[in-house]
Formats: C-alpha cells, sequence, structure tokens
C-alpha cells in the first residue's frame, strides 16, 4: 500500500532544488535502470522557480528559436503571464502577441493558428493545455521549434511529445508531435491561478495506481510491454505531492512545486516507454468517452477532472474484483456495431471497432485468458496490492485537493457517466480491469452504482 501517513519530509523544495533529477535526465546524465543506458530525452531545458519574473529572456535566449517572435495565448493567460513575457522578450527582437479567442485543439483551430503564425520563426507559448497542444501540433507540422511558459499545473502534457487533438469525426485523439525545447514553470503564476486547475492536474497525477494496475496486469495476462522507469522516477514524489494535497486547494505554491514534478516525470516517462500507459488505462478511455461523445450533453469539464473520478470508478472496480478468492471469468467478447454506431456516429464507430476488434476474445482466446487467470490469480492480486492506494484514501486526497469526486459534481449526467464507463473500453486496444469486468458479464451490474 502507498504509504501516506509518513511526516511531512523532506522540506520543500527538495535538495538539489525543483528540478533535481529533472536537470540530471535532460543533461543526459541518468542511467536508465532497465537498460543499464544512459537516458536521453528530447529536451533542452526545463526550469521552474518560485519565480521566474525578470529571467525571461534568458531562458528564452539560448534556445535559439529564431528572431521574430510570436508569443501565443488566450485572454486569461495573457493576462496572468503572457504580456508580461511578451514585454521581457523585446531585447532579443520583434515580439508580436497572438491572442486567441476560445481556442479550441482541433483542426479548425490547428489551420487558424497556422496562419496566425506565417512569418514567425520563435514560437513562445503561454498557457497550459489547449494553448500547448495548439502550439507543439502547429509548430511540430513544419519543423519549427516552441517553448511553453506553463500558467497552470493542469495537466501532465507539457512534456509529452503528443498533442491532443479533436478530429473532424469528433474524435479526440493523440497525435504524434514533438516536444518543446523549453518548458518554463513560474511556481508563483501556477499557485495563482484559479484553485480547479491544479486540482484537474491533481487529478492527472491520481490515475497513477489504477492505470499501473491496468499495465501490469495487461502485461502479467496477455504478456504486453511493460516498464517500471515511468513509476520509479515519480514514486517519492508522489508521496510528497499526496501529503501536501489539501496545500494544493489553498494554492500552496510547494505543492504546486511537487505537482509540477510529478506532472513533468510522468510526461518525461513518455521519452522512456515510447507509451503513455503508465499514466492512461482503464480511466482515461472513461474520459475520452465524454470528451467524445457528451455533445449538449455535458458542455466540458477539464481533463484531469474527468480522470480524477473515472480514477475513483476504476479503483472501485479493481478494488472489488480484486477482493475475490476466485478469479472471474470471460466469455468471447460481443460487440454490438450497430449500437455502436447509433451512440458513436458512423465514423468515429468505424475507427473505434477497428480497436476493439484488436483486443476482443474469441472463444479460444477466452479459454486461454481463464487459463492464465486462474494460474495467476493469487500472486496477481498480490503483486496488485503493491500498486493499490485504498478508494477512500484516494477519494479524500481528490476532495482535499478541491478536485470533483462525483460524475454530477463534473456536471456529467449520471446516466451519460454510466454509459461512458460501460462502453469507453469499445474506444481503444488498451486491455483494463473495464474489459474484464464487461467480458466477465459484471460490468452492467457495477455501472449500476456509478454516477
Ligand atoms: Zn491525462
Amino acid at each position: 500500500m502507498a504509504r501516506l501517513t509518513d511526516p511531512l519530509t523532506p522540506e520543500a523544495p527538495p535538495g538539489g532544488g525543483w528540478t533535481a533529477l529533472i536537470d540530471d535526465i535532460v543533461a543526459g546524465r541518468w542511467t536508465n535502470p532497465e537498460t543499464g543506458q544512459i537516458a536521453r530525452v528530447p529536451y533542452e531545458s526545463i526550469v521552474f522557480a518560485d519565480s521566474l519574473d525578470g529571467r525571461e529572456a534568458d531562458l528564452v535566449r539560448p534556445l535559439g528559436l529564431g528572431s521574430r517572435y510570436a508569443v501565443v495565448a488566450d485572454a486569461a493567460t495573457y493576462d496572468a503571464m503572457g504580456g508580461r513575457v511578451a514585454r521581457a522578450l523585446r531585447p532579443l527582437g520583434p515580439v508580436a502577441a497572438v491572442v486567441l479567442d476560445r481556442p479550441h485543439a482541433d483542426m479548425a483551430g490547428v489551420a487558424d493558428l497556422r496562419e496566425k503564425l506565417a512569418g514567425f520563426d520563435a514560437v513562445v507559448a503561454v498557457g497550459s493545455g489547449t494553448i500547448n497542444d495548439l502550439c507543439k501540433y502547429v509548430t511540430g507540422l513544419d519543423g519549427r521549434r516552441y517553448c511553453v511558459f506553463a500558467t497552470a499545473a493542469s495537466m501532465n502534457g507539457y512534456t509529452s511529445t503528443t498533442a491532443s487533438m479533436t478530429l473532424e469525426s469528433g474524435l479526440k485523439v493523440s497525435l504524434a508531435s514533438h516536444a518543446p525545447a523549453g518548458f518554463f514553470v513560474d511556481l508563483a503564476v501556477s499557485a495563482a491561478a484559479p484553485r480547479h486547475l491544479a486540482a484537474a492536474g491533481f487529478g492527472d497525477c491520481l490515475v497513477r495506481s489504477v492505470a499501473q494496475i491496468d499495465w501490469w496486469m495487461s502485461h502479467r495476462l496477455l504478456g504486453s510491454v511493460y516498464s517500471r522507469v515511468p513509476y520509479i522516477i515519480q514514486d517519492d514524489d508522489e508521496r510528497e505531492l499526496n501529503r501536501r494535497a489539501a496545500a494544493l486547494g489553498r494554492g500552496d505554491v510547494a505543492a504546486v512545486g511537487y505537482l509540477v514534478r510529478v506532472l513533468t516525470l510522468c510526461g518525461l516517462g513518455v521519452s522512456f516507454t515510447g507509451t503513455s500507459n503508465h499514466g492512461s488505462m482503464g480511466e482515461h478511455q472513461v474520459s475520452h468517452y465524454i470528451d467524445c461523445f457528451a455533445g449538449p450533453r455535458h458542455p466540458g469539464s477539464l481533463h484531469g477532472q474527468q480522470v480524477g473520478v473515472a480514477a475513483l470508478t476504476l479503483a472501485r472496480l479493481q478494488q472489488r474484483m480484486l477482493a475475490e478468492d476466485r478469479p472471474p471469468v470471460v466469455r468471447p467478447t460481443r460487440i454490438d456495431a450497430a449500437d455502436m454506431a447509433r451512440r458513436m456516429g458512423g465514423p468515429a464507430a468505424a475507427t473505434c471497432l477497428d480497436l476493439f476488434r484488436r483486443k476482443a476474445f474469441d472463444a479460444a482466446g477466452a479459454d486461454a485468458f481463464n487459463a492464465r487467470l486462474e494460474a495467476l490469480w493469487p500472486a496477481l492480486r498480490r503483486e496488485l496490492a503493491a500498486f493499490t492506494i485504498p478508494v477512500d484514501a484516494m477519494t479524500r486526497l481528490l476532495a482535499d485537493a478541491g478536485g470533483p469526486t462525483t460524475a454530477a459534481g463534473l456536471g456529467v449526467p449520471p446516466d451519460f457517466y454510466r454509459e461512458a464507463v460501460l462502453h469507453c473500453r469499445e474506444m481503444r486496444d488498451r486491455f483494463s480491469f473495464l474489459d474484464i469486468a464487461a467480458d466477465a458479464g459484471l460490468l452492467e451490474a457495477f455501472v449500476a452504482g456509478e454516477g
């Protein structure tokens, strides 16, 4: 079980400063314990400090991004930090502010920003989720480099090499892109951001235990590739962060510092494994389903808020199933293509069907899986207990951080939330406890108690 009750040590920031360990990884001084090789990651500069006021030009100059600067923000992030960054960069060359009006990370948003950034060779994003995804994706298309000043600790996508985008079909996907050359966090700015943003970032971190349980289970039962490295690098910081959940809800700068560390290390984990599995399994599928198919039923909530609530659902499901002495028994997967098309629309359903079929059990597959589950169940229960945080403790942490803990708290109608939990597995080929529960005929009864 995770240690939640140790005394609050060490003092913040950790020995070596806010970017201890991160500095070693970025500078190529850290050896991957699984491969014995020096780790290589595609970043030049990652800097967090209690304040970066006055240091902006010194951080950006060595990146050599170009000579004509565009500082990209939305109205809120321009006020929070964008205006200050634009003024501070003037010694480096002409600087234009590109302030986007309620931007969306979709293909129309990409086309719009591509046009606005024509003629600028140096792109500096100031914002969080949408601003970073748009700048990352647009610069990745033509090989321009960019850097980002974070304005909120709301998600772990800053250091990932993928961009989260909504396609014409309505499907939200992770598209291959590139890493920012520089990632800069003024902790005082992030701590002053609206509290629900840090609570969302905390939700994205809280998924660790349920994602690790799904991923390890998939590795043991189906032989999927698994890596310990993403967990090794963030384990200590996750404990420090969880001890500060309530302080995070109060906008405490040190708590935000640990949150940014965990978000950053989680993103760096993708560089080592090439996948996001360590922090994105069944619980992220629930969120994807909500984002893609809620339509007018839900005006939208932040990614981290959704995955925080969904992590509690997955924890309840996993912990209930793992409490049983006997393993569940799966049957061949039932695929209802017509129902998927009705719920998702034709083009999205076609894409999802393809992914769903990759992990669906036929009769022989179900028999083989049951045999393996029967043989491994006692060992698997023991192994997964080491990754588990009891669901009551997870719920308390998320509430302390200021995040919603129920579908109603998210503003998602409970009946649609139940649909999302029941059907989200159709969207991805990653195998989770949702798949076992569904194929064992247990998921419908489980979701009746959710939402
Ligand atoms: Zn996430």
